[in-house]
């Protein structure tokens, strides 16, 4: 039987760990041929190892040159893109009065400059035939809560989704955001954090996460299947909250 992204070229940044190793997981489980870029060499090696036959490049998104060259070795081992997961992204800062304005500069290079120039990468191979460009944007960049430095960033990938959505639907180019809440994996922020306090963890959850447990990277994963298939052709733009609930917390 053949599956759901067959011969489909799918690009996901920060795909050597978490989130974004999970998404590379199930495209390549449904068949995609997938590319994945991290920073550390051992890292791609190791997911490499997990996910099975799939392209690693070493970049550092935050580097111009880095994102062409990435992009344009993909192109050319590929020849072409279907889907690009701006997955690459983190926190950094604290409260604005101590956070320096390189510290709210870098946050807006990892979380948004990085995704909006991969985009336009992808846009100009996708225009003459299609394709899907998912941003991993996040709760926090929705509402109120977490980092101000990365919770900007992450309302202006919400909103950059909006505006390429609109200008590139006309060539059946669909740009749309998946919002994850809490999601646990072992190299994660939250995984530290229950180490370190795991009852505050606990207490954490049931304040804030109506489900009752933190969402793991299997349910991101699968909602970025979902935006990159035919079932969401009429899916443009918007972004997908992926929370168990706990935005509504989130005011
Ligand atoms: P992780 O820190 O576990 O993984 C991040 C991935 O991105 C790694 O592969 C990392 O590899 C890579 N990466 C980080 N910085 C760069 C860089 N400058 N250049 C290239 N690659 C980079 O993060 P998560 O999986 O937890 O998060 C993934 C995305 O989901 C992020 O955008 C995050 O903001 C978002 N998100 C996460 C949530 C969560 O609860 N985990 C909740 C909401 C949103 P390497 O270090 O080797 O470069």
């Amino acid at each position: 039987m053949s599956k759901a992204f067959e011969g489909k070229k799918v690009l996901i940044t920060g795909g050597s760990k978490g989130i974004g190793k999970g998404i590379a997981q199930a495209f390549y489980s449904e068949g995609a041929d997938v590319g994945i870029l991290a920073r550390s060499e051992e890292g791609l090696k190791a997911a490499k190892e997990e996910i099975g036959d799939i392209q690693t490049y070493v970049c550092d998104v935050t580097v111009d040159e880095e994102r062409q060259n990435t992009f344009q070795r993909f192109i050319e081992t590929f020849g072409g893109i279907d889907v690009l997961v701006n997955n690459a992204g983190g926190s950094s800062g604290g409260k604005i009065a101590d956070t320096s304005m390189e510290q709210f500069t870098l946050a807006m290079e990892t979380n948004y400059f990085q995704a909006v120039h991969f985009s336009k990468m992808a846009y100009e191979q996708m225009k003459e035939r299609g394709g899907a460009v998912i941003n991993i944007t996040s709760i926090f960049g929705k509402e109120a809560g977490g980092k101000a430095t990365y919770n900007n960033a992450k309302a202006a990938l919400i909103s950059f989704t909006k505006a390429a959505g609109n200008e590139w639907i006309k060539d059946g180019v669909r740009v749309n955001s998946i919002a994850p809440g809490s999601i646990l994996h072992p190299t994660g922020n939250w995984q530290k954090r229950i180490e370190e306090n795991p009852e505050a963890m606990e207490r954490f959850v049931e304040q804030n996460i109506p489900a009752g447990r933190f969402g793991n990277v299997e349910e991101v994963a699968d909602a970025a299947l979902f935006l990159a298939s035919q079932e969401a052709r009429w899916l443009v733009g918007t972004t997908l909250t992926a929370d168990g609930g706990q935005s509504r917390m989130n005011i």
